[in-house]
């Protein structure tokens, strides 16, 4: 009587959560982080456990058949629905008919050849098996496509290895007292659907989590990116520096405005797609000329900044040469035009600064510094200090 009262609380539960499942997918629209496929999986084994309460646990008649492959094919969608959530683009439809297929197919096999009971004991063996591939790729991808979500992995992998545990219990059960181990009454029933209730109540919520996990992770990266490169925007690189002058041992930074010579001709002549390829190409070269750990921001148009961390005035001034050299010599492929593109850039260096409030400060020095470049012929580096002598 308990284990059935449990189990109709569980139906309504997964039916509730997968149309749940369902709106949230509809609200995520473009990346739906495989919400769709958990709202089917919830659904399939809602309605198989539904067909259990009608039919009873050890119905041999076509619903009993219907309620095993039901049983069997939510935790398939639950795992198509994990890769999807982590981004693998993989087929729902017809994986999911497939094991359908199949599992009917064993079923009638296994029916007419060993019996009602050899078939429950197929479902808690095949059962017990998805979940524990399920436990060992949850273990796996703690270590490799889920790192950033260990915790995470760690609670499913060890809610999913007690539905694991219980199912190898059952099978060894009924290969043991045979079909009287099914007994909605029974203890083993009671501990199995209270479980199963348990994993109902948890599991969903814990699915909710990880998706505004993902969604604010993904607006965290927007509010700090600059979406053409990939660079941090003025808000990431204040974020950046707030947290490096918080460091105790944070020594004297500089600040580096980098401006392209000419970017209006470059885009007029070669259209502005490939201006923005021309864009990517310096942030790329900035990336790999600067030094590790220097913040790196596109301010806006055709201006960058590197901000040089815990560095003296003449190592601000050498690397803003290294920088201006770098980026004279790189080049980007035209599909218009035979010759690659090139671009030449002025650089404003700024004094040196120690706290992120002075950003606004060394900003107009360092832009005061550009256009003093500019003006004398650009292609130059320019800074707000002394001019230094430049090793030979
Ligand atoms: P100077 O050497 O004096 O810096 O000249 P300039 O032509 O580089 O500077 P100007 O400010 O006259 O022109 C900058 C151009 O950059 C104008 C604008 O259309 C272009 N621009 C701004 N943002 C983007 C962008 O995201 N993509 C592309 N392709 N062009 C952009
Ligand atoms: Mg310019
Ligand atoms: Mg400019």
């Amino acid at each position: 009587m308990v284990a059935t009262v449990i189990l109709g609380m569980l139906c309504v539960h997964l039916l509730c959560f997968s149309t749940m499942f369902l709106l949230i997918s509809k609200r995520l629209d473009g990346n739906r982080m495989g919400m769709e496929v958990f709202a089917l999986g919830n659904l399939l084994l809602g309605v198989a456990y539904a067909l259990q309460l009608v039919g009873g646990v050890a119905d041999h008649r076509a619903i009993g058949f219907i309620n095993h492959t039901m049983t069997l094919g939510a935790p398939v969608a639950y795992a198509l629905g994990a890769a999807r959530f982590f981004n693998r683009p993989v087929p729902v439809l017809r994986p999911l008919l497939a094991v359908a297929g199949l599992y009917t197919a064993a079923q009638l096999l296994v029916q007419f050849t060993l019996g009602t009971q050899a078939r429950h004991a197929m479902l808690a063996g095949a059962c017990a098996l998805l979940f524990l591939a399920m436990v060992v790729t949850l273990l796996y991808g703690m270590r490799s496509f889920a790192k950033d979500m260990r915790a995470e992995m760690t609670v499913f992998a060890v809610l999913i290895a007690g539905i694991c545990g219980l199912n190898a219990a059952k099978l060894v059960m009924i290969l043991h007292s045979g079909l009287p181990a099914l007994d909605m009454n029974s203890g083993f029933q009671t501990v199995f659907y209270v479980y199963m209730s348990f994993l109902g109540t948890v599991l969903p919520p814990c699915m909710v989590w990880l998706v505004l996990r993902r969604l604010t992770d993904e607006l965290r990266v927007m509010a700090t990116q600059d979406p053409l490169t990939g660079l941090l925007n003025r808000r990431g690189l204040m974020a950046c520096l707030d947290m490096h002058f918080r460091s105790r041992t944070a020594g004297n930074a500089h600040l580096l405005i980098v401006d392209i010579d000419h970017f209006k001709r470059i885009n007029d002549t070669h259209g502005h797609q490939m201006g923005d390829l021309v864009l990517g190409r310096v942030a790329q070269v900035l990336q790999a000329t600067a030094r590790k750990g220097d913040p790196i921001c596109r301010l806006g148009g055709e201006e960058f900044l590197v901000v040089a961390l815990d560095i003296e005035p003449t190592g601000a001034f050498q690397l803003a040469e290294r920088l201006r050299e770098a980026i004279s010599h790189s080049e980007v492929p035209s599909i218009s035009a035979q010759d690659p593109i090139r671009c030449t850039v002025t650089i404003g260096v700024s004094k040196s600064f120690s706290h992120p409030q002075a950003l606004d400060a060394v900003l107009q020095q360092a832009d005061a510094a550009l256009y003093r470049g500019k003006e004398s012929g650009r292609d130059r580096v320019e800074s707000a200090f002394a001019p230094l002598p430049l090793p030979a």
